[in-house]
């Protein structure tokens, strides 16, 4: 499905009214959302924060209305976050700042099976989950939930291309 255009409206409604707010300031700041793309129904992009920190951010539009989002930043007090507010207000206004990038299947076409298997290899490397996907007869993602109540593979918010290793309790 193609993607659709978006009402400022609708994602008004979807941010609580103080990061909606923030999510506009974010906006309106010059080289706030960096490496802006989309591929299908899917827009993803950065974005730096007040912290200089970059967020690494997608969300998902179909039929005029937002599907599903992502960010890895660590807000999480209901709705969307101000970055993700920024990125689809982005879209509302100024959809041509979205790079086109083509389908997976048709990016897979490119590169030979070798390109392939070394590079899933490096995405199993930064999150084994990807094994799991990929051979579930043989291997499954263990429960931590016992071992370490902090970590939840699902919300990890390390995710700057570094792996992120476990130290065991002894
Ligand atoms: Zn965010």
């Amino acid at each position: 499905m193609e993607i659709s255009s978006l009402h400022e409206d609708v994602v008004s409604k979807l941010a609580e009214s103080g990061v909606f707010g923030r999510g506009i300031d974010l906006f309106g700041r010059a080289d706030s959302l960096l490496g802006l793309h989309r591929q299908g129904t899917t827009l993803r992009g950065w974005c730096c924060g007040s912290q200089m920190d970059a967020y690494w951010l997608s969300a998902v539009v179909r039929g005029g209305k937002v599907a599903g989002f992502r960010c890895n930043c660590p807000y999480d007090d209901g709705g969307i976050c101000k970055h993700v507010v920024a990125l689809l207000l982005r879209w509302c206004h100024m959809p041509e700042d979205f790079a086109l990038v083509p389908p997976m299947e048709e990016l897979m076409q490119r590169c030979t099976s070798q390109e392939l298997a070394q590079m899933l290899e490096a995405a199993v490397e930064r999150d084994p989950k990807f094994l799991a996907q990929l051979a579930p007869h043989e291997f499954t993602m263990p429960s931590f939930d016992e071992w370490d109540d902090d970590y939840d593979p699902d919300n990890d918010d390390d995710d700057d291309g570094e792996i992120r290793w476990f130290s065991a309790r002894s």
